[in-house]
């Protein structure tokens, strides 16, 4: 019986799923009567919790992660090697923490997905071999700005001659009035939420994070505005680079503005952090001329001090994981040591030298995540990766002409031009609908249909929809299909 049940769990999340995209309000209601009003006295049959959890939770889940057609958020999806090894991770429950190597692989394992990733990304291993598994991109947004914090001033102490420099050592006031500062400032243009969520955690504040873009584009730096702004002596500053706005999928940069903000950026002291959560992927395509807008905006990228990318999107392995790089190793040690804990320090070495990953990360016990990393990476290798991008932009680039060609709909960012638009399509298609009552229900009508899921969100202060690709199920005809027959229908009101 419970391998039975085990089966048919495995074949429904592995095989194409056929129902719906969102649950149906039966099964949500059905599933929420199901939830006990409090802890029982005494516990039930493994048997009867799998059947709970079958019959009652499982019918209230959404399609999210293994329905091609669910482009809501970003959610990428679980490809079969990285299904297997999240669940070897969770039966062998192994704990990544501190590298003992004549105890556990498992810390080697980690380090070796880590430059496999630098592999996929062609970042160079002499400089980047480094870096550590998150939760998500947020974590590593607060792992790349906890970095800038200390660099920039443990910078600002050099230059001054001041004793006291480190943040993670002698605490953000003591360091500030030391160098008689008020602060750090996060230079950037349309950062993601999370950054700015950063900025909260780590005492930098929320409203330390000030756009610096150009008037005519919201996305491109204005150097003189950056320049202004790091040359300040009341404050030091983190420039965050949006290595792939989440609202249009663009670059904030494109190679040669990147080399002039690294410049400006060694001139004053300032760290730079590149949110690249699925911009990252930029990086696997080829030099084809189909995708040169695409890969210029990651172009240069490996100046930048540290980035942030999300596994649970583009690389398609299961929440909850993220990672990061830096090419500081030793700030990112001095902020996130597991100081004074002698009983977690590792005794023997035996094979390459492995940081143990918590003195360069938020945790100290933590899950093997890295295990589905590495699986889905060797079952791809770089090919198969580049292949699933591929089919995911030229997915994205077929909608958005058809919505472009579309009279009831108006493709965003508006353009004149469709050649300008498709080039810098990656996998995200921006639109409204014309007729305002329309656009004001757009995501809940193309949703209503249950046969595909797409984000509400806001452009130029107007309703707006977003369709974000990033499962590794793409087809682009079928998917194709199915999308313009529900927008079309969606337009003509059936
Ligand atoms: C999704 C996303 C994040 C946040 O990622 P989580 O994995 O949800 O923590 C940060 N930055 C960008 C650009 C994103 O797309």
């Amino acid at each position: 019986m419970q391998n039975q049940l085990q089966q048919d769990l495995w074949k429904a999340a592995q095989g194409p799923w056929e129902s719906s995209v969102l649950p149906s309000a039966e099964n949500l209601a059905r599933a929420r009567a199901s939830l006990p009003a409090a802890l029982p006295e005494t516990g039930s049959s493994l048997e009867s919790i799998q059947r709970h959890i079958v019959d009652d939770i499982v019918p209230a889940f959404n399609g999210g992660s293994i329905s091609a057609n669910y482009y809501g958020f970003i959610t990428g999806g679980t490809t079969p090697a990285a299904l297997f090894a999240d669940n070897v991770v969770s039966a062998y429950d192994q704990n990544v923490q501190v590298h003992l190597s004549n105890h556990s692989i498992v810390t080697d394992v980690e380090y070796n997905a880590i430059g496999l990733l630098l592999d996929l990304f062609q970042l160079n291993r002499s400089t980047w071999y480094n870096g550590t598994f998150t939760t998500g991109a947020t974590g590593s947004n607060i792992l790349g700005l906890a970095c800038g914090r200390e660099f920039v001033l443990q910078n600002a102490a050099q230059r001054k001659g001041s004793k006291l420099q480190s943040v993670g050592e002698e605490g953000f006031f003591e360091v500030l009035s030391s160098l008689s500062l008020s602060g750090v400032q996060v230079l950037s243009t349309l950062p993601h939420s999370s950054l700015v969520k950063a900025a909260g955690v780590l005492g930098i504040g929320r409203s330390n994070v000030r756009n610096v873009c150009c008037t005519d584009d919201p996305l491109r730096f204005d150097l003189e505005k950056l320049e202004k702004e790091l040359a300040r002596t009341d404050k030091v500053s983190i420039v965050a680079i949006s290595c792939g706005e989440v609202n249009t999928g663009r670059f904030a940069t494109s190679g040669a503005d990147l080399r002039d903000i690294r410049q400006l950026c060694d001139k004053y002291g300032a760290w730079m952090h590149a949110d690249g959560a699925f911009g990252i992927f930029g990086r696997i395509l080829d030099d084809s001329p189909e995708f040169a807008t695409i890969k210029n905006g990651s172009d240069g990228i490996d100046l930048v001090d540290s980035i942030t990318g999300d596994g649970h999107k583009l690389l398609n392995v299961p929440y909850d994981c993220g990672f990061f790089f830096t090419r500081h190793p030793n700030v990112a040690s001095q902020v996130f040591q597991n100081a004074n804990a002698a009983y977690l320090t590792a005794g023997n070495s035996e094979g390459p030298s492995v940081p143990s990953p918590l003195n360069i990360g938020i945790e100290n016990s933590r899950r093997f995540r890295a295990l589905p990393v590495y699986a889905s990476l060797l079952s791809y290798g770089k090919s198969g990766y580049e292949e699933m991008l591929q089919r995911q932009i030229r997915l994205a680039r077929k909608i958005y002409e058809w919505i472009f060609d579309h009279s009831a709909y108006t493709a965003l960012p508006e353009t004149s031009s469709k050649t300008e638009l498709l080039a810098q399509t990656f996998m995200s298609v921006l639109f409204r609908a014309n007729e305002e009552t329309l656009n004001r229900e757009l995501s809940n009508r193309i949703n209503n249909s249950t046969r595909m899921f797409v984000s509400g969100t806001s452009w130029d202060g107007t309703p707006a929809c977003r369709i974000a690709i990033s499962n590794w199920r793409v087809d682009v005809e079928r998917d194709y299909a199915l999308v313009i027959d529900v927008l079309a229908k969606v337009a003509e009101r059936q």
